[in-house]
């Protein structure tokens, strides 16, 4: 069995609605995931950020619009009248939840029922398309088997017994339709898998049912060797490993969620990324290993912090790396990058949530220096046979870019180099230049 992850442009106007459901429709058993139709979370996300401030007008405006919209695709989208009026219905119950988020307290837990309606509404618009046009399929509610647990990891085993659950009871229909991006939290919540996290919930799905191939539908013909939104004439990769996919996902490429290899890694799952407007192109497949060596792509990671603690008893001292990196460990705020000197450690961190704590704590361990808005640029591929020379081409493609910190050595699938974001397009456009 296969799943078939479609993301918000895929699934953005009734035509693209009507391409997916040609696309899924092969009589082939698969669970579909779909993201929210394009624009939905960030307005949703709009609507919680006006009731958060309390503008009760502004949110009531932006969710007239956002219903509007849905009933013009309703109305563009079914031709039986049935299935018109329950669509209708169907929205009619979603806005009345969401209007009544308007008058009451606002809190990150309504704001994540809030973004939830996104997803919710695309699964269902679907499942009556399919319906409409007589194609036998069940919608099946990632609410009711998609889970994280207190540190915010997906619960593998839960998630399996209650997927499988619920796959049981839709046993006759080889065709199964739910939501990426939801779930629930360790306290039974509606929660979310953060941004982008569509492709995260169908590599989980994928892993729960030791699928065949977890495929991800997107707007482009798979991973490009650049990013495209900064650097022209990208080009696609045909193929590449888990290791250099993750690195990439998790170092800026907004293809693929941050996280979304490790669930097809753990299960050895190949992953294969196509062009839902030209699905006869090749795209990118994703596999335990890489058949060519060398540089594959770039990427970059924006809003990033450098940490710098000098000690003046570093110098023959042990320990005190130990003592640093607790204090990360107990904010549970992962680092990216690490450099050492005689007297000093510089650390990158992503998420700068608790960076006051995390100052406060290390000063007992030494001087601090802080660095803001720095972007890492990661070059990935597979250096594991003949890494000679791969490194001074990176730097020499960068002559003109200040460097604050380089990284190699690590991984045999990564250089990473910490720049600031403000040159982050110049020493993008360079590397595509003199690298490929
Ligand atoms: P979806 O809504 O289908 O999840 P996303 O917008 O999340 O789609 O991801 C696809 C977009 O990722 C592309 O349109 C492209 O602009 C961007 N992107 C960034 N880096 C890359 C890359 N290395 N290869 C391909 N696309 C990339
Ligand atoms: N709809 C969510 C977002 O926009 C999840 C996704 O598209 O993957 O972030
Ligand atoms: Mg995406």
């Amino acid at each position: 069995m296969n799943i078939m992850k479609f993301g918000g442009t895929s699934v953005g106007s009734p035509e693209r609605i009507k391409s997916v459901a040609t696309l899924i429709n092969d009589g082939e058993p698969k669970i579909v995931v779909l993201s929210a139709m394009s624009g939905t979370t960030n307005s949703l996300l709009e609507i919680g950020n006006y009731l958060y401030k309390n503008e009760i007008q502004a949110a009531s405006d932006s969710i007239a619009g956002l219903k509007l919209k849905y009933l013009m695709v309703v109305s563009e989208l079914y031709s039986k009248q049935t299935t018109i009026n329950k669509a209708t219905l169907f929205l009619e119950d979603v806005f009345t939840t969401i209007q009544s988020l308007v008058n009451g307290a606002f809190y990150p837990l309504q704001e994540k029922l809030l973004v939830a309606q996104g997803e919710i509404i695309s699964t269902h618009l679907m499942h009556f398309y399919l319906e409409d046009i007589g194609v036998e399929n069940t919608l099946i509610s990632a609410l009711d088997f998609m889970r994280i647990d207190k540190d915010e990891e997906p619960d593998y085993f839960y998630i399996r017994q209650n997927l499988q659950r619920e796959l049981a009871k839709a046993n006759v229909k080889p065709l199964v339709i739910t939501q990426g991006f939801i779930c629930r939290n360790a306290y039974g919540e509606i929660d979310n898998l953060k941004r982008g996290g569509s492709d995260y919930s169908a590599a989980l799905v994928g892993a729960a049912v030791l699928a065949d191939e977890i495929q991800i539908w997107t707007d482009i013909d798979g991973i490009h060797n650049n990013d495209p939104r900064y650097v022209e004439g990208t080009k696609p990769l045909r193929q590449m490993s888990f290791d250099e996919a993750a690195e990439l996902a998790y170092f800026g490429a907004k293809i693929l969620h941050p996280s979304s290899i490790q669930p097809a890694k753990k299960e050895n799952i190949p992953v294969r990324l196509k062009n839902t407007l030209k699905p006869s192109d090749e795209g990118t497949l994703i596999t335990q290993n890489s058949n060519v060596e060398g540089i594959k792509a770039i990427a970059a990671k924006d809003g990033i912090t450098s940490i710098n603690i000098k000690s003046t008893n570093m110098l023959l001292a042990y320990g005190f790396m130990k003592k640093v990196f607790e204090v990360f460990e107990s904010w549970k705020t992962p680092i990216d990058m690490v450099a050492t000197s005689e007297v000093a450690l510089s650390i990158t961190i992503d998420n700068a949530k608790n960076l006051d704590g995390i100052v406060n704590d290390l000063e007992k361990c030494g001087t601090i220096n802080i660095h803001k808005d720095l972007s890492i640029v990661c070059i990935v591929g597979d250096f594991s046979a003949d890494s000679a020379g791969i490194a001074a081409k990176v730097l020499d493609a960068l002559k003109e870019i200040p460097l604050k910190l380089i990284s190699y050595g690590g991984s045999e699938h990564n250089i990473s180099v910490l720049i600031n974001q403000k040159d982050k397009k110049d020493a993008l456009i360079a590397l595509s230049k003199h690298l490929f």
